[in-house]
């Protein structure tokens, strides 16, 4: 027997009018690229998002048409994302810091029609649009005032777009299983490949990230996302915001210290999220100058491992809650968070940072497992590692344009991560399997070493990768690079890992450097490393 109840679709347009009619006077604040503070409402962003939805159409965008974004998080980036799935097209968002060709790749894979980008990303554009057939016009995210002397075909900017329209749209009713957005994943092997979510998939994702113990969003809250908006989605924040009636402090292209803490203080942040490279300098900035944001109660941090020194800085000396979580492009992102129970409370600082290591536990909606090397699953009891695998109705079947199969006969996403679950549910990352180094028949988690070197008061950041040996099949290199103003020695920094590492652990050598190689989404590219140091 059926339900009685309305069948109505889960779709992204709901959200943004759910928070313009429902919590329409609530702010959304940007920064500019021009470095200005922008401010308007949730009911804005509707009206206006509803009104590039008219544009496009009334240039013959159509539903399933794939529309590019080059652009820093900004209120126009949030408009396009509302605007363009909204209407039915698919909002693809361009990671900016990927290799021109890479960036050719993915716009002609993905064969977008228009390319919205901010003025920064101008000359960017200009140098690969010759490779660009299909892209027939290019949106520049500015008044026509800001409108910069360029040589892009059909260059237009986004103001003169939004006033051309006429008003009253509406938006369609869609299918909740039809596309809304597209975000490439950068592999490490091969062109990258496309994850393509549905409204359905965003719906339910923002839903479940909002709740406690996940994001915590609400009224009340004031969140800050350093994470990209081309970085999946900003973790699903645009979204969730929306659905909660959240304030939204979009920080632009200013991501350092000094920016953040004016945007952080100003807007009275509740809630900042991003990868641990982000939060490590911003902390020193804090300490530097003897400040911290008043209102900034927590800060949710994911993408890679964040050091247990970082946490233990952020709870024990600024007293600011640490939420870790874990996820992928693949994931919508949101696979686990770690927000840890009432009974880590009254435990000490450092005691309770070992345990917020662990990536923790999934939502309702996502299951997590962990399988051995045929695939059968293994015991959740915190010690057996193996394959991470994941399903839920935010997890991708498959990629964009791409036949082959991803998942197990079983219907479960491989994510190529190694990792342990406790009995209580709580996950952990030990690699990626990839990255796993085997000595001696002995596997290392790198991210443990790294950890550790991180703990050591002179060293800022760390990566260690395994470069071949004779007798041990590969022993592990720690690349270093020293705190500022610090001159850590290599016998120093492996006795201060000696005394804390099993022997075989510890790397075999230390290098030290101005800076690791970061990848387009603040992850060290360990490919890099060991290419350089392989050797
Ligand atoms: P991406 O699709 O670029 O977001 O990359 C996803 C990958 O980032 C995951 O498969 C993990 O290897 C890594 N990752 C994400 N979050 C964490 C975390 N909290 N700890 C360790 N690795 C992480």
């Amino acid at each position: 027997m059926r339900g009685r109840m309305m069948e109505m679709p889960l779709l992204v347009s709901s959200l943004v009018e759910h928070a313009g009619g429902v919590y329409g006077d609530q702010a959304v604040v940007s920064r500019n690229t021009d470095g200005a503070v922008h401010r308007y409402s949730w009911r804005d962003v509707r009206d206006r998002s509803r009104g590039l939805s008219g544009a496009l159409a009334a240039r013959g965008i159509t539903a399933g048409d794939r529309l590019a974004t080059l652009a820093w998080n900004n209120h126009r980036h949030l408009e396009i994302y509302y605007g363009v799935s909204g209407m039915g097209a698919v909002c693809h968002t361009l990671n900016p810091r990927l290799h021109p060709a890479e960036l050719a790749f993915v716009l002609n894979h993905a064969e977008d029609r228009i390319l919205f980008l901010d003025t920064t990303f101008v000359p960017l554009a200009e140098a690969i649009a010759d490779k660009l057939p299909r892209v027939e016009a290019y949106v520049v995210l500015t008044g026509p005032e800001g409108m910069p002397e360029t040589k892009l075909p059909n260059a237009v900017a986004y103001e003169d777009l939004l006033s051309g329209a006429e008003g009253g749209f509406t938006w369609p009713t869609l299918d909740e299983h039809d596309a809304a957005s597209l975000c490439y994943t950068s592999g490490t092997t091969g062109n990258p490949k496309g994850v393509l979510y549905s409204h359905r998939s965003t719906v339910l994702h923002a839903m479940a990230i909002s709740m406690p113990d996940v994001f915590m969003m609400g009224s009340r809250e004031s969140v800050l996302p350093v994470v990209p908006m081309f970085h999946a989605n900003a973790w699903g924040i645009p979204y969730s915001a929306a659905l909660t009636g959240t304030k939204l402090v979009l920080p632009g292209p200013r991501l350092d210290p000094t920016g953040l803490t004016e945007l952080l203080t100003d807007e009275g942040v509740t809630c900042c999220a991003g990868v641990p490279s982000v939060f490590i300098p911003l902390l020193q900035h804090w300490r530097d100058q003897g400040v911290r944001p008043p209102a900034l109660e927590r800060v949710l941090i994911g993408g890679s491992a964040p050091p247990r020194s970082l946490i233990a800085a952020l709870e024990g000396e600024f007293g600011i809650e640490f939420l870790h979580g874990w996820g992928m492009t693949e994931t919508s992102p949101l696979g686990s968070v770690n927000r840890v129970g009432r009974e880590w409370l009254d435990r000490g600082v450092e005691e309770r940072s070992i345990f917020q290591t662990k990536q923790g536990r999934p939502p309702f909606g996502v299951e997590l497992r962990i399988v051995d090397d045929q695939g059968a699953p293994l015991p959740h009891d915190g010690t057996a590692g193996g394959e991470l695998q994941i399903r839920g109705p935010w997890v991708a079947a498959g990629y964009f344009r791409d036949d082959t199969e991803r998942l197990t006969s079983d219907g479960w996403f491989p994510t190529g991560d190694v990792a342990t679950i406790d009995a209580q549910g709580y996950m952990q990352i030990t690699d990626r399997t990839k990255d796993l180094i085997k000595s001696g028949g002995e596997w290392i988690s790198s991210i443990d070493v790294e950890n550790m070197a991180m703990g050591h008061p002179e060293i800022s950041m760390a990566a260690v990768i395994g470069v071949p040996d004779e007798r041990w099949g590969e022993r592990p290199l720690l690349i270093a690079v020293p705190a500022q103003g610090a001159t850590p020695t290599r016998d120093e920094v492996l006795t201060f890992l000696g005394e804390r590492l099993a022997k075989w652990q510890v790397p075999d050598d230390v290098v030290f450097v101005e800076q690791l190689p970061m990848g387009g989404t603040g992850k060290v590219q360990k490919s890099k490393l060991r290419e350089e140091y392989g050797g």
